[in-house]
């Protein structure tokens, strides 16, 4: 008999929510409950403890709590991401606030605090595994950006900030939504000209969601750049692109506007880092991460823009030769998309309509899982599971017929769901006493939904972040630690964590994979050559520009959160507009309020921090440049990827999982030429600046 065998190792678990009885009620008594335990574990937590084996008992306990609270409180803040209604927009800022300040007291515990130096001090520690080590390293630093030594009022203060910052953050996030879900516009036939069948087909279906007749013109993603991308009507696309640059802001609807929020939030996000005695936010951001100075990122950026300046330089004059064609005499903002397919339709023959017939959804997804099971040796089944909406699938994740993850897509624009796309790991996986929690996520985007009785047909641009999403979500479900704090992408320094994402975007310029997933939606086709060549031939298309654009958002965040004191909503603006001087090609409108809704840094986790794309980026080419060498189907590549960065989490050091990959520091080589620039080897100080990291 086999029994004992088995019985000795840890069971897998894999129970999933069951939305359909997750009413705003349960949801909240769901998530008081998980609370109430925990808060009750620190109000009984011991001043004295007698030894390391108590402690880390009492730690793990903890973790149990804190595990159960992170789902419970995952569910609410996924449904208000996706599903947002009145009912749970309320549960959410209710539940917010409280939750603030059960993280400021746990933070700031001082016996807790005392326990997680205890063991890290004891001779157990050396016992432990990595995971649970880089856990309590990781927990020590944060107890002090959390002001555990704060006392009297700076410690009073500390809470304040961090719950009214919460609510602040909340309240930004839905004036985006709100904003974009208000604006829209009926549109006459004279209007549609120059649009595809299937973008009018999309207008026409807005128009019927909203119970109009015709074609309606909204701020959802997909609508928004069909226009933008299509519309021969100039005064139409100025129309769409002011009110989409205006979303939130002083010059659109006064109740959304974010002008007093964002100065708000600046203001207290200085006053806490001066509480925790750093100079400015920025200081305070970058403590946690890869990157080891203010200084030394602005000049990372700076050294990427002058790489990018002169492509840059010849991409706008190719849009202003465009622009004389159409009758432009100067290009503005809202013609730069418009002008933009026009080349790649003349200059590379390649068009984005006879292209996405051969991206049906459910061929692309196939196509991703069939790339990912063999570079990782596992496999991707869907399955049944009670879901939060009709069109979300789920899907399990096995290895040697083991299951050992889940996940769930929910990919298309819809009313109710904020913009943008990212991946939530909802539930970590865990070692559990004699089981073992597997991990679960949810993969969001807004691709643009099918239309009529044709599938959703996707476009490249979609393809790459459907893979980039993917990236973060293998990055979530193939770890192998087993503690909360630092499985999946828990505990990762935050400027690495765009590594295993942007990894994934290369797949989507490879003619291999392009085969695996690709296939007309009507006929059994894979992608054609010409047009295959003419998708790859348009890959460096307009590289340059688009990292001015990134470096300007990245600049622009550092320097608002390393200004003191804090710039009022106006000194915003004229911050802004120095960047662009300094890195812009092409003035922008005056009133673009792109700040308004910067939901990245204002509600999100990129405060002084959006800089994380272009550094891992260098990072991510660099891995992938492996692959180039060895295969890019190369499972053994593939297996030393997963082992080394993505099995990891945050129980390894970036850097140090970096090189434990690439056998070497990283290097920019590879990411010049992944943007179709010449390779300047022997300057390389944006790689010197991320290797010294
Ligand atoms: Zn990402």
């Amino acid at each position: 008999m086999m029994n004992t065998a088995v019985s000795s190792l840890p069971v897998a678990t894999i129970d999933l929510p069951d939305f359909s009885q997750l009413g705003v009620d349960k949801l909240r008594q769901n998530v008081h409950h998980a609370l109430a335990q925990a808060q009750q574990q620190i109000a009984e937590f011991p001043e004295q403890l007698s030894d390391a084996q108590q402690a880390l008992a009492l730690i793990f306990e903890l973790d149990h709590a804190e595990n159960q609270l992170q789902q419970d409180w995952g569910v609410i803040s996924h449904l208000n991401a996706v599903n947002n209604t009145a009912e749970i927009r309320q549960v959410y800022q209710d539940v917010l606030l409280v939750l603030s300040d059960y993280y400021t007291q746990l933070g700031q515990h001082q016996g807790l605090y005392q326990a997680y130096q205890m063991v890290q001090a004891s001779p157990a520690f050396t016992g432990l595994n990595p995971a649970q080590q880089a856990a309590i390293n990781l927990a020590i630093r944060d107890f002090k950006l959390t002001g555990v030594a704060l006392e009297g009022a700076a410690k009073t203060r500390y809470g304040e900030i961090s719950a009214r910052l919460s609510e602040l953050s909340s309240t930004f996030s839905n004036h985006v939504l709100d904003a974009t879900q208000a604006w829209q516009m009926p549109l006459d036939d004279s209007q549609l000209n120059g649009l595809p069948d299937s973008s009018i087909g999309l207008l026409q279906q807005l128009a019927e969601q909203h119970q109009q007749s015709g074609a309606l013109a909204t701020l959802d993603f997909p609508a928004y750049l069909a226009i933008m991308t299509y519309a021969d009507d100039r005064n139409l696309r100025e129309i769409l692109y002011r009110a989409y640059v205006t979303r939130a802001s002083e010059l659109g609807d006064s109740q959304f506007d974010n002008s007093d929020l964002m100065q708000e939030i600046l203001q207290l996000r200085q006053e806490m880092a001066a509480l925790l005695g750093f100079e400015n936010y920025a200081e305070y951001s970058l403590a946690s991460k890869m990157a080891p100075s203010v200084d030394e990122v602005k000049q990372f950026l700076l050294d990427l823009a002058d790489k990018a300046r002169a492509p840059a330089q010849k991409e706008l004059v190719q849009l202003e030769q465009e622009a004389s064609v159409h009758g432009i005499d100067q290009v503005a903002p809202w013609d730069t998309a418009y002008l933009a397919e026009k080349i790649k339709l003349r200059e590379y023959k390649l068009s984005q309509e006879q292209l996405k017939p051969y991206f049906p959804a459910s061929v692309v997804i196939s196509g991703l899982f069939h790339i990912v099971e063999r570079l990782y040796g596992i496999q991707i089944v869907e399955k049944q599971a009670s879901v939060w909406h009709p069109n979300v699938p789920y899907y399990e994740v096995s290895e040697q017929g083991e299951v050992i993850a889940g996940f769930y897509f929910d990919l298309f624009a819809r009313s109710g769901k904020r913009g943008g796309a990212w991946m939530s790991g909802f539930r970590s996986r865990m070692k559990i006493r004699n089981a073992i929690q597997l991990p679960i996520a949810f993969m969001v985007g807004n691709f643009t939904p099918p239309v009529g009785n044709k599938p959703a047909l996707l476009s490249h641009d979609e393809l790459i972040t459907l893979f980039h999403e993917f990236g973060h979500g293998m990055h979530h479900l193939l770890t192998e630690a087993e503690v909360i704090h630092v499985a999946g992408t828990h505990g990762v320094a935050w400027d690495a964590v765009e590594l295993p994402s942007q990894f994934m975007e290369f797949w989507t310029w490879d003619s291999e994979a392009l085969s695996l997933i690709s296939r007309h939606f009507e006929r059994d086709e894979t992608l054609p050559s010409e047009l295959l060549n003419a998708l790859l031939a348009a890959r460096y298309f307009q590289t340059g520009m688009q990292t001015l654009r990134q470096v300007e958002f990245a600049l622009f965040d550092l320097n608002i959160h390393s200004t003191v004191p804090a710039p009022n909503s106006l000194q915003i603006q004229q911050i802004l507009n120095e960047v662009r001087q300094q890195v812009a090609v092409l003035p922008t409108a005056a009133y673009n309020r792109f700040q308004h809704s910067f939901s990245h840094i204002f509600a999100g986790g990129y405060a002084a921090g959006y800089y994380s794309y272009k550094w891992a980026e260098v990072l991510a080419s660099d891995a992938f440049d492996r692959f180039e060498q060895e295969g890019l189907f190369n499972a053994d590549t593939g297996k030393a990827f997963r082992k080394a960065i993505l099995a990891v989490g945050g129980s390894v050091d970036a850097l140090t999982a970096f090189k434990n990959f690439r056998g070497r520091e990283p290097q920019l080589a590879a990411l010049l030429r992944h943007n179709g620039w010449d390779d300047d080897a022997n300057r390389n100080p944006v790689a010197d600046s991320v290797a010294k990291a």
